[in-house]
């Protein structure tokens, strides 16, 4: 469903999606559950995300006749999840798109500034016909988002879209504005940033709540 003022963004209010997001913002939750849900989530929205990517029609030879089938068409599809957060978002993902290519993005927001500083990019050619998908599971103040898309568009990247499992207003307006075209995907849309940039009501710092390190 789009979304109100925000027309780049999709919320999947899927009953599937809500409840493993609830169980997500848990602050109960184990690392080990937690991971779990995220690559959950993410694999249920890519099935929504992936609704309208390009097909071509195939023919194949059923066990009795002829057949013809549908195969997603162009370039294989690539994940950028941007580090470390959105590596949690990849198998769950890859587990629908085996062929998937993986680049990656090293992203980190100064604690003080909220400016995002790049420290890494790595991503297959960006041949017209080839979507990218990036991937972080929280769009905050959006300066990484707006970054890690900005640096894609640089390689010749034009079919792009963002994956978060939960977004702030702040996020879904800075991308707007700085990438109109880029569409954002998100599990939950959130009611504001404290003022260290942490998403409320959210789900604190998915990085650590992902690999264990607080
Ligand atoms: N990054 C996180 O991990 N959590 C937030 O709430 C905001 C940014």
């Amino acid at each position: 469903m789009a979304h109100g003022d925000f027309h780049n963004l999709t919320v999947l209010a899927h009953p599937l999606i809500g409840h493993k997001l609830a169980i997500l913002r848990d602050r109960a939750t184990t690392t080990r559950d937690f991971r779990q849900l995220v690559s959950e989530i993410a694999m249920l929205m890519t099935y929504e995300v992936t609704r309208d990517l390009s097909t071509e029609v195939v023919t194949v030879e059923t066990p009795l006749e002829r057949a013809e089938g549908r195969k997603v068409a162009g370039k294989k599809l690539t994940l950028v999840p941007i580090l470390r957060a959105g590596l949690g978002m990849v198998e769950g993902i890859s587990q629908l798109i085996p062929s998937a290519r993986i680049g990656h993005i090293g992203v980190y927001r100064d604690h003080e500034t909220l400016q995002p500083v790049s420290y890494y990019f790595k991503a297959p050619s960006a041949e017209a016909d080839r979507d990218f998908l990036i991937l972080d599971p929280m769009l905050a103040t959006g300066g990484s988002a707006v970054d890690a898309v900005r640096k894609l568009k640089e390689v010749g990247a034009s079919r792009i879209r963002f994956l978060c499992l939960v977004a702030a207003p702040e996020g879904v307006r800075a991308m707007l504005q700085a990438h109109p075209d880029v569409p954002v995907y998100a599990a939950g849309l959130d009611r504001e940033l404290n003022p260290h940039g942490y998403i409320l009501p959210g789900l604190g710092d998915a990085g650590d709540r992902l690999f264990g390190t607080r």
